[in-house]
């Protein structure tokens, strides 16, 4: 018999004060139970889920067939370190290299591991291959950027709140403006490694490139031997209409992150994928992870890029995520500065010297939508990419009534 989960009202607020650290600000609500484009509280209440674990459950919650994978692969084998070799990890690595068009993958468990794996053999590559003299080489990233926590991570992030106090940060990276082409032209110099981008800036709230820039960027990382490196841990996976955002300007990178709904909205896994010319720096003993490309994560992956395609979702984030946004952008509220995003990948600017988008998120949680605030400035809006018009709809009504207030 398993111990039941049973914890009363008065603890959980305990457990938020006493024994949870307060990195997070947690709304003093328990959600419990997660059903497709719904999430249930221990109330009973039902919210159409825009947060999705943030960009995770692209698949939605509970999708069977992902759930039928991680059982049948718990029952089967969970984990086997890569000493020795596994089926669902060679299958997965094989379909996620085909889609994106890479030669090899490296499997890792979170988002910010595979950032740094990236950035581990971006630096082998520019000491082994372009001979950059040790220790110097720089990789280029975004103002506004976002690749996740670790010291290292931070250290590319020009977000002051994410590395205040948490210094030494790491040296070799440079930081320039996103979509600014002069701005990346002018940074390149001969220890340029690389440049590492969001296709679609998500963190930041949803910002789009002008057509074109992601193109002339990889041509000048062509032209200057510097590699070009997408970030789509938040991007992939369907959720701007295309599998991968790189698909909208067939780019063609070095290397793609991918993580968060590659996991199928269950468990954490990441790929850092790349062509042969970068992922060959790496030799055996290197550089690894415990956990990375165990079977279980693995097998859940491997059936959610099966989903990706078998169930059209890129098209169908491009489908409803054109009317969704077409609908959104007939809300009249003095609220509402900008409405912007790209398949189902959404972000409405809040005109905060009326109301905080901290205190939209709430309103609109009390009337039954999940969204995320975006840097104090904006709430994305993220729906699973399997959801119903009728539910996006739904959702519409909710949004439009909440706004009605402003
Ligand atoms: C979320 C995210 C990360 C970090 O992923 P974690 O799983 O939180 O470590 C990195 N890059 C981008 C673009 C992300 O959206």
């Amino acid at each position: 018999m398993l111990h039941p989960i049973d914890v009363a009202d008065d603890l959980m607020t305990e457990v938020k004060h006493s024994y949870a650290a307060a990195n997070i600000d947690t709304l003093p609500i328990t959600m419990e139970r997660g059903n497709g484009a719904y999430v249930y509280d221990s109330e009973g209440k039902s919210y159409i889920d825009m947060l999705t674990g943030i960009a995770v459950l692209n698949f939605g919650h509970g999708h069977p067939r992902l759930v039928q994978a991680l059982k049948q692969q718990a029952d089967t084998l969970a984990v086997m370190p890569r000493i020795f070799e596994n089926k669902p990890l060679n299958a997965l690595l094989k379909k996620a290299c085909t889609l994106c068009h890479m030669d090899q993958g490296l499997p890792i468990n979170g988002g910010v591991e595979a950032v740094e794996t990236a950035i581990k053999l971006i630096r082998k590559w520019a000491y082994t291959v372009k001979n950059i003299a040790e220790d110097q080489a720089e990789i280029i990233t975004c103002d506004d950027s976002f690749h996740g926590r670790t010291v290292t991570a931070i250290s590319m992030s020009t977000v002051a709140k994410y590395k205040a106090h948490f210094g030494p940060l790491t040296p070799g990276m440079t930081s320039i403006p996103f979509n600014d082409i002069e701005a990346f032209k002018r940074s390149i110099n001969k220890n340029t490694a690389a440049f590492l981008v969001e296709p679609i800036q998500g963190e930041a709230g949803v910002i789009i490139p002008d057509a074109g820039y992601l193109k002339q960027c990889e041509k000048l990382c062509k032209e200057n031997n510097v590699l070009f490196i997408l970030d789509e841990i938040q991007t992939g996976l369907g959720r701007t209409g295309k599998n991968f955002a790189m698909e909208h300007e067939n780019l063609n990178p070095d290397g793609i992150l991918l993580g968060k709904a590659l996991g199928g909205g269950l468990l954490p896994i990441s790929l850092f994928l790349g062509k042969s010319h970068l992922m060959g720096v790496i030799q055996p003993g290197e550089h690894g992870s415990t956990l990375g490309g165990n079977p279980l994560a693995s097998a859940v992956a491997h059936e959610a890029l099966n989903l990706l395609i078998e169930e059209n979702l890129a098209e169908h984030a491009a489908n409803l995520g054109d009317y969704f946004l077409a609908q959104l952008k007939t809300i009249k509220s003095n609220a509402i500065l900008a409405v912007r995003g790209k398949g189902l990948f959404i972000a409405l600017d809040i005109n905060t010297a009326i109301i905080s988008s901290n205190e939209v998120v709430k309103r609109l949680v009390a009337a039954g939508l999940l969204s995320l605030n975006t840097r104090n400035k904006s709430i994305r809006l993220l729906p699973p990419l399997n959801i119903t018009k009728d539910e996006i709809d739904q959702a519409f009504m909710i949004i439009k009534k909440v706004f009605a207030e402003w």
